[in-house]
């Protein structure tokens, strides 16, 4: 996934219009359980770059395409790399 800088604000900039704080991105994978792609890590440490001030972690939700549990995974993005989210 490639993210819009430009729209990426104009975004977080209506939601916030709304009452609403962005807090990250999701899309979608064609996989049965979902892995964030070099390219996502690369947008999403862009993003983090980009907003250092606003949304320094993003977080990062993929939902892959299969019907367990683990099809839709989340990661934040902190300041050593990518914490992917566990369910407990
Ligand atoms: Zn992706």
């Amino acid at each position: 996934m490639e993210l819009d800088a430009n729209r990426c604000k104009q975004e977080a900039i209506e939601y916030q219009n709304q009452g609403l704080v962005l807090v990250g991105y999701w899309h979608t994978h064609a996989e049965l359980t979902p892995n964030l792609s070099s390219q996502d890590i690369k947008s999403f440490r862009e993003f983090s770059r980009n907003n250092i001030s606003s949304l320094p972690n993003p977080l990062a939700v993929i939902v892959g395409n299969g019907s367990n549990s683990d099809t839709i995974r989340a990661w934040s993005l902190q300041e050593n790399g990518f914490i992917q989210a566990s369910l407990k």
